[in-house]
């Protein structure tokens, strides 16, 4: 098998075998546009390594013939004597996990290139601070030395000669860095510094596959739910030189405005200086427009390419490139990371110049980035001035305590903003624990901005008024102004502004459109909610699912229909009896003859119709399934325990009351060590006398009511939890009888489906005998996960959960995300049984996994009739059905 390929023999379509950015380089490559030669080890040889725990015994022959083949191309030889070849080892995985892993440059040099190239490019200062970026990154990512300790060197150095920064080093400065670095290497390492080139790389590349296994690694394809087994390529590339003097520098740039969308270049760019050297913030870059003025020629060239690749990929393009002495260098290209709302303001530029198709364009946008673009913003009516300002870089408001280092943001829990003088991979808990990001450095490109903008949160970064100090824990503005750690700010990740305080947050404009809230005007002007709405129009024409919302209340059920709901899918009874309404149900239970029950009875009855009509007036014409109590009683009663001690203390005092001696006798019989296996469902129906009835009874005179004032109203009744078909056939003829009877009182007959959920597993299995008498099911996959895997939903989140996730024993938790192997094959199961023994039984979802993106896209898969879920998840849900369907 081969592991190594040259750039021209692979293409973008190879990310799973090259990496994206080896996938990128070959593309580039075969357009014919200006890359540096090399190869990619593929990652075939990296999982090889992670498994084995050495390299494939073909690769060195394969990276030799390889390395020849460059070394002819550049006719230079790598790390020779005179004029030698350098090259970079760049770490480079399926998705893009910026700066997780490992890349060294300069590779090849020694005490004797060193020389060399000082020789060959004229330039003594250049290559000595080559040798030290060499040492500094070989020695902190491959021989695992604390990269620190190399700082506080050249912090010396500067100190010393009396240097801004690492520009004013002469050459003798820097030839006293790379000994004092040397004598790090040895001190720590207990051998020199590797002088032979061919070990060098050898060693660099071991060092890219381990650093796929890093803690911080890890953690980040955790949050970003990447998999952990797919291993990282590496790209081997003649090194280009950024630090060869003032026409010399490097940047990164993206195609379009990856955090608003808006056409236009954007990017950061710095003179004389090697890769990392931008994103890293060593110094601040310039805007790219300024490359303009410093070097016409490679700008207009640049501009060119990146119309070329933007063209070429259809798509937003972040790249990386280098200019060595006025000569432009591509080195790194990739489709960017994106805000939700450059997502959808791109898919339809896109679409609009007519290089993609609206499946194309749907394909683009996620549920979740809309959900993001459903989330709250800043009042824009709010009076108070900023107390600094910095560049947006992933919109949002964000409002939390400052935190200044973060291990504190992410054991502090809560509210909390990330305040940093710029950000490292090291950050990754503290980002991901926190509201928002603030940074006094850096540009569009830095770190935090790019890993805020893959992970949906709030960032502003370079504040560059802002003084922040680690140490103290505080920030000072230019004005005096002091923010100490614990105090509360607000940033605004749409305008960069940062205030003192917490700033009042109202709803996002995309959900004012969906609520109707945005006359015409404000709707032209805002090309988010212009996007969105187009997305939204072409989700519903090529959707085939229906997209129903869980809904108790008239209001949610106008909602639900403002946010273009189909019907309601679960309207859940229970909450009907809460509030004042409880002592009803109190009465009810406690209830001990069948007189006092039917009396109860009675007074329920007109408050759940009453309920009925005002749901039915709203969804007028479209289904309204409706569940019948489902919870176990003992939920509306007091908690034992404070209840056992009341009566008690009441006792001691002599003060015994009847009412509550009544009631913990009621509390005492009804408790179960296990309440969700317990009484309720269908077997609460089944043993409480009268209490269907009178639900059913409710729904039928509500909607005769609806019908006499014109309506057409269209309730399903659904039994909950069933086991199997006897338990439902008992069902079904109470709830007929009753119909019947309302029909005849009323003279008004009232067509309702009758059907059951399925969230048992044995109800699954024997959906095939369920359905010769189910009109409808209703998966309830918040059960039907609990008891298939036999865990208790409300338990595990603070239990095992965590350790399952930290495991890999799953990717998301099952309750989020429908777990499709098990639960799904049981849904599976049911639906093909069921449509069997009745071809045209109608089939919904209701749990919380009909909103989830990548369950609506299953369901989708096994042919269901709709999905529902809560009224701000329906926008959600009808753009991932109209995604599924292309
Ligand atoms: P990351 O994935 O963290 O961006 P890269 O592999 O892209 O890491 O490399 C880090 C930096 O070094 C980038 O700015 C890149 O452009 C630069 N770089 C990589 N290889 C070379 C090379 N052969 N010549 C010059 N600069 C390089
Ligand atoms: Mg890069
Ligand atoms: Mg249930």
């Amino acid at each position: 098998r081969r592991f190594v390929f040259a750039f021209n023999e692979g293409d973008k379509d190879q990310r799973e075998l090259l990496g994206g950015k080896g996938a990128g380089l070959a593309e580039m490559t075969n357009l014919g546009l200006p890359v540096p030669p090399g190869f990619t080890v593929s990652t075939e040889a990296c999982r090889y390594y992670l498994s084995q725990g050495e390299l494939p015994p073909s690769l060195a022959a394969e990276i030799d013939a390889h390395l020849k083949r460059l070394e002819a191309e550049r006719g230079k030889r790598l790390g020779a004597a005179e004029d030698p070849m350098l090259v970079s080892v760049r770490s480079g995985a399926k998705f893009s996990m910026p700066g997780m892993m490992e890349t060294v440059l300069d590779i090849g040099l020694n005490d004797a290139s060193v020389v060399g190239l000082a020789k060959a490019t004229g330039s003594e200062r250049f290559a000595w601070d080559s040798y030290r970026r060499l040492i500094q990154m070989f020695g902190s990512t491959v021989l695992g030395i604390d990269a620190a300790r190399f700082g506080a060197v050249l912090d010396d150095a500067e100190r010393a000669n009396g240097a801004a920064g690492d520009l004013d080093l002469d050459t003798d400065a820097l030839r006293g860095v790379v000994k004092a670095y040397k004598g790090i290497v040895r001190d720590t390492t207990g051998r020199d510094f590797p002088q032979e080139p061919r070990e060098q790389l050898d060693m660099a590349v071991r060092a890219v596959f381990r650093s796929w296994n890093t803690e911080r690694a890890r953690i980040y394809r955790r949050q970003e739910r990447i998999p952990h087994d797919l291993g990282t390529a590496v790209n081997v590339m003649a090194m280009v030189y950024g630090n060869l003097g003032p026409d010399s520098g490097t940047g990164v740039a993206f195609t379009r405005d990856p955090a608003t969308g808006a056409p236009g270049v954007y990017g950061d760019y710095l003179s004389e200086a090697q890769g990392e050297d931008v994103v890293a913030g060593i110094r601040s870059p310039v805007p790219l427009e300024d490359l303009e003025q410093l070097d016409p020629a490679s700008f207009t060239e640049l501009r060119r390419i990146m119309a070329m690749l933007e063209g070429h990929y259809r798509d937003l393009c972040d790249i990386e490139f280098t200019i060595e002495r006025g000569k432009l260098w591509m080195l790194q290209t990739r489709v960017g990371k994106r805000t939700a709302a450059a997502a959808f303001r791109m898919a339809i530029q896109f679409l609009d110049d007519g290089l993609i198709d609206v499946g194309e364009a749907l394909a683009r946008v996620t549920g979740d980035q809309l959900a993001q673009l459903m989330f709250p913003q800043f009042d824009p009516g709010f009076e108070a001035k900023p107390i600094a300002t910095g560049v947006p870089a992933s919109p949002g408001a964000a409002v939390g305590t400052a935190v200044f280092d973060s291990a504190t943001a992410a054991q502090t829990g809560g509210k909390v903003i990330l305040v940093r003088r710029e950000t490292s991979p090291d950050d990754l808990p503290g980002i991901i624990a926190a509201e928002g990001i603030l940074t006094s450095r850096g540009g569009k490109t830095s770190h935090a901005a790019v890993v805020a903008r893959g992970m949906g949160k709030t960032c502003v970064v370079g504040a560059d008024d802002l003084e922040i100090d680690t140490d103290q824990r505080r920030l000072t503005t230019a004005d005096g102004v002091v923010v100490r750690e614990g105090d509360t700010i607000s940033i605004d990740g749409t305008s960069g502004c940062v205030y003192a305080g917490t700033i009042d947050v109202v709803p996002s404009p995309v959900v004012e459109y969906f609520e109707g809230r945005l006359d015409v005007d404000e709707h032209r002007r805002d090309p988010v909610v212009q996007a969105v709405s187009r997305m939204m129009i072409y989700a519903d024409e090529h959707r085939r699912l229906g997209v129903h919302a869980n809904a108790d209340t008239a209001d949610d059920a106008k909602r639900a229909r403002r946010f273009g709901a189909d019907g309601i899918g679960l309207c859940r009874t229970e909450h009907m009896f809460l509030g004042e309404r409880r002592h009803h149900v109190e009465a009810l239970i406690l209830a001990e003859t069948a007189a006092e029950r039917d009396k109860v009875l009675a007074e329920l009855l007109p408050m759940q119709l009453g309920d009925f009509v005002g749901i039915f007036t709203e969804m007028d014409g479209l289904p309204v399934t409706i569940r019948l109590i489902d919870p176990p009683l003992h939920e509306f009663l007091p908690d034992l325990t404070e209840l056992s001690v009341k009566v008690a203390l009441a006792e001691a005092r002599g003060e015994v009351d009847e009412g509550d001696v009544r009631l913990l006798r009621a509390v005492k019989r009804l408790h179960e060590q296990n309440p969700m296996l317990g009484l309720r469902g269908v077997r609460l129906g089944l043993v409480v006398p009268g209490l269907v009835a009178m639900q059913v009874r409710a729904i039928a005179e509500a909607a005769a009511a609806r019908i006499r004032a014109g309506d057409d109203p269209r309730p399903e009744i659904m039994v909950p939890l069933i086991g199997g078909t006897e338990e439902f056939e008992l069902m079904r003829e109470e709830i007929e009888r009753v119909l019947h009877d309302v029909a005849e009182a009323t003279g008004i007959e009232v067509r309702a489906k009758i059907g059951t959920m399925i969230e048992l597993p044995r109800a699954a299995l024997t959906a095939g005998r369920i359905s010769r008498h189910a009109e409808f099911f209703s998966f309830g996959t918040n059960d039907l996960t609990q008891t298939t895997w036999g865990f208790s939903r409300d338990d595990v989140e603070g239990s095992f959960f965590p350790a399952y996730l930290e495991k890999g024993i799953f990717v998301t938790s099952p309750f989020e995300s429908l777990d499709e192997e098990g639960v799904g094959r049981l849904v599976s199961i049911a639906v093909e049984e069921g449509r069997a023994a009745r071809e045209n039984l109608l089939i919904g979802v209701c749990g919380e996994h009909g909103g989830d993106p990548s369950s609506v896209h299953f369901f989708d898969r096994i042919g269901l009739d709709y999905v529902s879920c809560s009224p701000f998840r329906v926008p959600i849900a009808r753009l991932e059905a109209g995604r599924a369907a292309v």
